[in-house]
């Protein structure tokens, strides 16, 4: 596996890939790497003939009170992980590499990156679209791998691609879980024991509102009071948001489910946002019946 610190490094590794006319999936990570990423990392490596992953801790999508600076890091784990799973190549650049003095230029989706955490947390969006263009650019990926768990995000690039005719093809992959339902994210090190017992929370309140669907036609807001006071009978739980959206543009939805929608929450305990979702779509034999 070859590491690769700059962009003209990886630039002449993608150059050799491109002459061996080999196909590359691109896995752009924060790192701290956990079997959500493997996921992504097993599903390019099926498909593609030479895999690229990506660590980088984006300064620009994290807000000036976030955890930019207390975001886990362990580059030789990450290293080791990624060449056990047959990576060929790791681009982990620094911020300087990546940013030029007197970077001006960024990338956004005008309505996706302001509604649900894009209002928690202004700007993130812009951070991540600019981050991952130049990535696309830099690596120039035919395939590149998001994780459903950070739903809103692969709607924003799946958008931001379309919009742009960037000429790559967006894989999005279901959410790996802890044993009990926590989805896996490189955050639940940053909760307290108490809080990791009590974050099964959010998956919990997710499949009472998955069940729900299946048993009976729902409202939108029968489904997310649902999802909040189940949320809410954790005490540790601080709730910051419930959302039903349309499961592709993230509009509102209000009234009867008719369509597949998504169900995103958000919730804090302590310091921590841990963010989940589940795309539910209602049972025709409800539809017909309501
Ligand atoms: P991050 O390092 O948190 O920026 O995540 C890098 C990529 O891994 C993103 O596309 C995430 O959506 C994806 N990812 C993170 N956690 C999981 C998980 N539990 N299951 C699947 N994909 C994940």
């Amino acid at each position: 596996m070859k590491v690769c610190n700059t962009k003209k490094e990886i630039r002449t590794v993608r150059d050799e890939f491109r002459a061996q006319g080999a196909s590359v999936g691109l896995v752009p990570t924060m790192g701290y790497l956990h079997k959500g990423h493997i996921e992504l990392v097993k599903q390019a490596r099926a498909t593609c003939d030479r895999v690229i992953a990506t660590i980088f801790v984006n300064p620009t999508q994290f807000g000036p009170n976030e955890d930019l600076s207390s975001y886990p890091r362990d580059l030789e784990r990450d290293f080791a992980m990624l060449q056990d799973e047959g990576v060929d190549a790791v681009f982990v650049p620094s911020p300087q590499d990546m940013y030029l003095l007197g970077s001006e230029t960024v990338v956004e989706t005008k309505r996706l990156s302001r509604i649900l955490i894009g209002r928690i947390r202004p700007g993130h969006f812009q951070g991540v679209t600019t981050v991952v263009t130049k990535l696309f650019n830099i690596c120039q990926p035919d395939y590149a791998y998001f994780g459903e768990k950070d739903y809103q995000q692969l709607q924003v690039i799946k958008r931001m691609v379309r919009d742009l005719d960037v000429p790559v093809e967006i894989k999005g992959v279901p959410t790996v879980r802890e044993g009990d339902g926590l989805a896996m994210s490189s955050r639940n090190i940053m909760l307290t024991p108490e809080d990791r017992i009590a974050a099964v929370a959010l998956s919990r309140a997710l499949n009472a509102a998955e069940e729900m669907c299946v048993s009976q036609s729902v409202t939108a807001r029968l489904l997310s009071n649902t999802i909040r006071s189940r949320l809410e009978e954790e005490p540790r739980a601080d709730v910051q948001s419930v959302d039903i959206r349309d499961a592709e543009t993230l509009t509102s939805i209000r009234g009867r489910i008719e369509r597949s929608v998504v169900a995103l929450i958000a919730v804090r305990f302590g310091s921590v946002l841990l963010i989940d979702q589940r795309v539910v779509t209602p049972s025709q034999v409800h539809l017909q019946k309501a």
